[in-house]
């Protein structure tokens, strides 16, 4: 754990003056490191039964996508407005640094369908309880979240505190 802490690099100042952006690129680029982030994400899920596995663009696609390929799950993409070539659904949340908005297309989840939510940080929770509204407005089952990192300063968690909410590590 401390060795993960140890190569996230902190970026002063980035996008915006005040935010320290957590940089995991250094993390990703190392094998070691890498796989040991993604099997946490596979362990802490014990055994869920997981249908689909969304992630939000850019950094979540990573992660989310690598998970969803071990547990044999499907991977959904929820994406910036007008990026989805098809029908979608969207909903606007506010940001640590401004506002934005997420759309999934229609048919990415099946009523009924359990779906885990897979990001690289909780920091203000706005993204996280933007996304959870995506999946129920579709009828999926929100059955979790998982974190790469928590910013619990920022206390994001407490607008998920109804979900499984779980990070690998916290700041
Ligand atoms: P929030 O909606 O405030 O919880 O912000 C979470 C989203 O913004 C995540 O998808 C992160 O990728 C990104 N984010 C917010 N704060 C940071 C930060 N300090 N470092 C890196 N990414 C961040």
């Amino acid at each position: 754990m401390e060795e993960l802490k140890s190569i996230i690099r902190d970026i002063p100042d980035f996008p915006k003056a005040g935010i320290i952006f957590k940089d995991i690129t250094p993390l990703l680029g190392n094998p070691k490191h890498f796989r040991k982030t993604i099997k946490w994400f596979e362990d802490s899920v014990e055994d869920l039964k997981i249908d689909k596995i969304l992630g939000a663009e850019a950094r979540g696609f990573i992660l989310a996508a690598t998970v969803a390929y071990k547990l044999k799950a499907g991977f959904i993409p929820a994406r910036k407005p007008k990026k989805l070539p098809y029908k979608t659904i969207s909903q606007s949340f506010a940001l640590e640094y401004g506002t934005d908005s997420f759309e999934i297309h229609i048919d990415s989840i099946a009523k009924g369908e359990n779906v885990l939510i897979v990001d690289d940080v909780l920091a203000t929770g706005g993204t996280a309880e933007a996304l959870a509204k995506l999946v129920e407005q579709l009828g999926g089952n929100v059955i979790g979240f998982r974190f790469l990192i928590e910013l619990s300063f920022l206390n994001g968690k407490s607008k998920i505190s109804k979900y499984d909410v779980k990070s690998l590590i916290t700041y």
